[in-house]
């Protein structure tokens, strides 16, 4: 395979850049543009081993640099690995990657280092999915929720899956092959228990990716309720609590603002809406349209009342669109006289939070909620968990196949038949850690990574 290279750092002016260089030509490439301070030849340095020195451009010396070694198979990619870490200027870094090219590297594609890393046995495809996540998280259990399959959690489990299975499936070879030996009563039920225990295995795992989904991807949330409800002092008090403001998008209508924050274990993308209330005047009445679509679009809705004034029209039309949906009904202004039903708002939403988000009090309760809306409350980041649509697929097609071959079992079907439902689930699951995924998919997960990765 050729020798790739390509800026590993972000594009910018930073303390310093990192040009990796990955394959056989690896260390002679980078020998070729960096010279060690102390005169040694950087291409006899064994792995793990760095050497301070001089990037040298046109023959003369133009940044301090830093060459670390990597040797095949220990390196990220399984392959010799260097890694020059010079000054984090555009210009400097652009003209070191064009001399890494000039010297015989080509550009990596792409996630290359990664799609390399896979290809060499050094993580599964499940690990390599990870790696995405691992550094765009944006709170403090999407970090932990992709480290652990990048550790290899749930490659493991499902590894451990996999042999069980392997093992009933050489079983039922076996008794296929010899037709006329008893098949002790034991053995028989060994088969059961192992599939039954494969299956509750693969439904916890299902289970528990509703949470994950949400850790991972975060969700769409709208704060909506009257003018004056104190929709905006929410929204201000839930972007300031950790001072987190991810992203600070206003909306193309005045009355949609979005704002990224870190809450309750998750990213929330809120907004802001205008009230559900009746206009003749048509700029207006295109923003409420938009609150009631997005309304509808999102996976959490905050109904915010104004515990201090008794429920007006608008709010009993705000009731009236949430009904049947799992919004969280926020009794606001709790320091104020209560002057609202509160009976009423119990009785139309399945759960209600009183809070004050001028000073703060009641956000723990609302916390709780919004954990338990999203069935986030018992979810464990660092535990076994799916984090794709592409893996939670295959884990689906596996615990299909074993459900079946666990029904087929039970009923007395050929050993035959049961053997090839566990054959089907075993491939499912190679699939999901990619020994015998496609090319396909092996390209369209890695196309999505950024170059360097
Ligand atoms: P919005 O129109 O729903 O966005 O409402 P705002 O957030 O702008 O709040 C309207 C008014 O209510 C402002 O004067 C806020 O300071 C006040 N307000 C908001 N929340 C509270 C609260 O919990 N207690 C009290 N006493 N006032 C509040």
């Amino acid at each position: 395979m050729e020798t790739i290279a390509a800026v590993a750092t972000a594009r910018g002016t930073a303390g310093l850049s990192v040009i990796r260089i990955s394959g056989d030509k690896a260390i002679e490439t980078a020998a070729k543009v960096f010279c060690p301070a102390d005169g040694s030849d950087l291409c006899a340095l064994a792995g793990y081993r760095a050497k301070f020195g001089h990037i040298v451009l046109d023959g003369k010396a133009a940044d301090d640099a830093v060459a670390l070694v990597f040797r095949a198979p220990k390196s990220y990619t399984g392959e010799d690995v260097c890694e020059l870490s010079l000054h984090g200027g555009l210009y400097l870094t652009d003209r070191v990657l064009q001399a890494v090219f000039a010297a015989g590297a080509v550009p990596a594609g792409p996630g290359e280092f990664t799609k390399r890393a896979f290809l060499n046995g050094k993580i599964d495809l499940a690990q390599a999915e990870s790696v995405a996540g691992v550094i765009s998280a944006a709170s403090a259990e999407q970090a932990r929720l992709s480290y652990g399959v990048l550790e290899g959690r749930l490659s493991q489990k499902i590894k451990q899956v996999c042999e069980d299975l392997t093992g009933c499936s050489a079983l039922m070879g076996a008794w296929v092959d010899y037709p006329d030996e008893e098949i002790p009563e034991l053995e028989r039920a060994n088969l059961t228990e192992t599939l039954r225990a494969a299956k509750e295995a693969l439904d916890t795992l299902l289970a528990n990716y509703t949470g994950a989904k949400v850790i991972a991807e975060g969700v769409d949330a709208v704060i909506c309720g009257r003018p004056n409800a104190g929709k905006s002092t929410l929204l201000n008090l839930l972007a300031g609590e950790e001072k987190s403001i991810v992203t600070d998008i206003r909306g193309t209508t005045r009355d949609i603002v979005e704002v990224s924050v870190r809450f309750a274990g998750t990213v929330l993308r809120l907004y802001d809406t205008a009230g559900i209330r009746e206009s003749s005047d048509t700029v207006e009445a295109i923003g409420i349209a938009r609150a009631k679509q997005k309304i509808e679009q999102a996976r959490l809705v905050l109904a915010v009342f104004d515990s201090s004034d008794a429920l007006d029209e608008n709010d009993r039309r705000l009731i009236e669109t949430l009904k049947g949906r799992d919004a969280i009904a926020v009794i606001n202004k709790t320091d104020l006289p209560e002057k609202t039903d509160e009976a009423l708002l119990r009785k139309s939403f399945a759960k209600v939070v009183r809070l004050s988000a001028k000073n703060g009090s009641g956000l723990a309760d609302l916390e709780k909620a919004v954990r338990e809306t999203l069935h986030t409350a018992s979810f464990d980041a660092t535990g076994e968990n799916l984090i794709s649509e592409r893996q939670r697929m295959d884990c689906v097609a596996a615990r299909d196949a074993v459900a079946q071959a666990l029904a087929d079992a039970e009923m007395g079907m050929t050993y035959d038949a049961v053997g090839v439902m566990i054959d089907e689930a075993i491939d499912a699951l190679l699939r999901l850690t990619g020994q015998k995924a496609t090319e396909e998919v092996v390209n369209n997960i890695f196309s999505q990574f950024c170059v360097g990765k």
